[in-house]
This record gives C-alpha cells, sequence and structure tokens, in this order.
C-alpha cells in the first residue's frame, strides 16, 4: 500500500493511506535513504510504502519498505557537535510567512533570510502582512511599499486580518489541495490565522525557548494535519523559520532571483557584486532596478554577519 506520513514519534510513524485510513507503522531493521544521512530515516510528509502486518489484525499495524523521492524537505542540524541532520518535513507545497511591521517588527533582513532558505529548499513562498486591521496610514504605505516591491521580485503578497478575518478567504483558497507551512515571528499571528482557517485545531506552535539548554536529545517532530476545506498544514513546534541550510558563497546570488536575472551579465562568472567591476547587480542596484534593503541583506547573509541571530531566529 501507498501512503502519506502525518505524525512521527521517532519509534512509530502515522501514516495516512491512499484509501483514506490512517495506520499505525514500524520500521523493519536497518533502513536507510541513500544519499541522505540523518537520525531519522522517515520524516513527515514522505509518501511511504507499507505492507499490512496483519491484514486480519484490527489494529491497523503497518510496516513500511520504502520511501517515495522528495520533492523537498527541510532539514534542522542538532545543536550538539556531532552536527547530525534530522529532517524536521518533507513535500511542502508552500509556506506562508507572517510578517508584521511591529509588535513585533519584521525586519527586511529576515524576510530575505526566509525567502533565500526557502529557494535553496524549493519551497514556495507566499508573503502575509497580518495586522492591517491596526495601521495607520503611513504604517499602511508602508506595507504597501514592501508588498510591491516582494511582488516585483515574483513573490505573492496579501494583506490581512487574522483578527476580523480580512482575506483569510483568499489564503484558503491557495492552501486548497496543498501542503502549506505557516511561519513568522513570536506574535505575528500564526495561531490566530490558524484559528481564523479552521476553528477548533490546536496546533502545538509554542516557542520552545531553551532549545540549547535541552541539549542533543531534545527533537520535535513535526505534524501534519487534514483541514475540513480539503487542505493540508504541517506544524512544526518551536521551529519558526526553516532551520539552516548551508549555501556556498559563490551560490547566494542565485536564490535572490532578481540577482540571478542579472548575473549573466556581470563580467565575472563568479562575480559576488561586491567590489567588482562591470557587476550587472550593482548598475542594476544603482539604477533603481534592485531594492536597497534586498541587497543589504545579501551582503549581511554573504559575510555571515549577524549569523547568531539567524541562528536564534530559526531555533528559537
Ligand atoms: P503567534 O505567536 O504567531 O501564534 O501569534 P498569535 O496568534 O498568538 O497572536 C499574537 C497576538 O496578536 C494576539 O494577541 C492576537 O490576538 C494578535 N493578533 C493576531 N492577528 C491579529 C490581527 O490580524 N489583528 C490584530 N489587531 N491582532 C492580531
Ligand atoms: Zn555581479
Amino acid at each position: 500500500m501507498t501512503g502519506t506520513v502525518y505524525k512521527s514519534t521517532g519509534s512509530w510513524y502515522q501514516v495516512k493511506a491512499d484509501d483514506g485510513r490512517f495506520y499505525k507503522c514500524r520500521i523493519k531493521g536497518k533502513f536507510r535513504i541513500k544519499g541522505i544521512k540523518s537520525t531519522n530515516p522517515v520524516a513527515v510528509g514522505d509518501r511511504v510504502i507499507f505492507d499490512l502486518e496483519n491484514p486480519q489484525d484490527e489494529e491497523q499495524n503497518g510496516v513500511i519498505t520504502g520511501i517515495k523521492d522528495r520533492d523537498n524537505y527541510i532539514i534542522r542540524k542538532s545543536v550538539n557537535l556531532s552536527k547530525q541532520t534530522h529532517i524536521i518535513a518533507s513535500n511542502i507545497d508552500q509556506a506562508f510567512l507572517l510578517i508584521t511591521l511591529n509588535n513585533p517588527p519584521t525586519f527586511t533582513v529576515f524576510i530575505d533570510r526566509f525567502l533565500v532558505t526557502a529557494e535553496a529548499y524549493d519551497i514556495k513562498v507566499i508573503l502575509l502582512f497580518n495586522k492591517i486591521d491596526t495601521y495607520n496610514e503611513d504604517e499602511l504605505a508602508e506595507v504597501k511599499f514592501l508588498a510591491a516591491m516582494y511582488r516585483q521580485i515574483g513573490y505573492q503578497c496579501i494583506g490581512i486580518s487574522a483578527k476580523n478575518g480580512k482575506n483569510v478567504e483568499q489564503v484558503k483558497e491557495l492552501m486548497h489541495d496543498k501542503t502549506s507551512m505557516i511561519s513568522g515571528h513570536s506574535g505575528t499571528g500564526k495561531s490566530t490565522l490558524i484559528n481564523a482557517i479552521e476553528p477548533g485545531l490546536e496546533l502545538k506552535t509554542r516557542e520552545i525557548s531553551d532549545l540549547y539548554k535541552q541539549g542533543q536529545h531534545t527533537t520535535t517532530f513535526a505534524e501534519m494535519y487534514d483541514l475540513s476545506f480539503g487542505a493540508r498544514i504541517i506544524d512544526t513546534p518551536g521551529i519558526k523559520g526553516f532551520g539552516v541550510v548551508d549555501i556556498e558563497k559563490e551560490e547566494l546570488g542565485n536564490y535572490f532571483p532578481e540577482f540571478f536575472a542579472r548575473k549573466q551579465d556581470c563580467k565575472f562568472y563568479n562575480c559576488l557584486h561586491l567590489e567588482e567591476p562591470k557587476c550587472a547587480v550593482k548598475e542594476a542596484l544603482e539604477a533603481g532596478e534592485i531594492p536597497w534593503s534586498r541587497y543589504k541583506s545579501y551582503v549581511q547573509i554573504l559575510k555571515g554577519e549577524d549569523d547568531q541571530q539567524y541562528r536564534m531566529d530559526n531555533f528559537v
């Protein structure tokens, strides 16, 4: 049989079969996936092949025998020195990033880091500017400015109010038939939005503030939920971003789509768009075709500045 993993405890997996029924599955023996060294062989979102242990049994227990290729997956590196990789979830269609101007502030460098990681993971992102019911004229103008900027680059942006329901229907439509993640700083309205989308669904969007202190034995497991209107949501407790992803310096510009589109016009094929002569990205920047905030984020990420902050953003 085939199905999708909805929950993992590390020792068993809840699998929803294509017939819509749930099975409790184990993995037999040494089960490793070629090419990926991770602490967990099977992750939430995986499409798996499994056999029923005892077809007559009411228990509906199964044994996973194989995994289909993943479209994408997000990982977390263990915080201890062994640097082992943990696959948080896989086969994610899209991530919604909740952004608020204040209470709490979401800085563009945080948005850009999130977008870069999503590009590297090959996950589509939709930016949701939340709490628009609270903004004054100046703040609304700022939201409009940011939304226009990110739309220009190619990211879909929607202004919403999770509290009064403004444009929440549009978010639901985008979620239909897809597997989504909802991310954003603590306090940006993730729980409120989920409650507006599917009243009664209680996610563990709690933050784990002392993950570092808890050490290597702590693992937070993602979980997938079916929503009543034909959508799936992946809850990743304690993980606001996508975890870390290793990006080579030369690669970073590829994950800024507006840089990538111009880099073939740079004089040097390995141009880092810093001080090199005849850099098409810098020229576009000077011409006002690339936003300064995007370039600033690029340099900041490239130089590894604020790295500690980045890690904290992602794990705390
Ligand atoms: P989370 O930490 O991301 O899950 O954020 P919450 O959903 O707990 O929201 C944090 C606070 O912001 C709560 O007091 C919410 O009532 C409030 N909030 C969330 N969305 C909105 C909104 O669209 N408008 C207003 N005015 N408040 C909101
Ligand atoms: Zn360049």
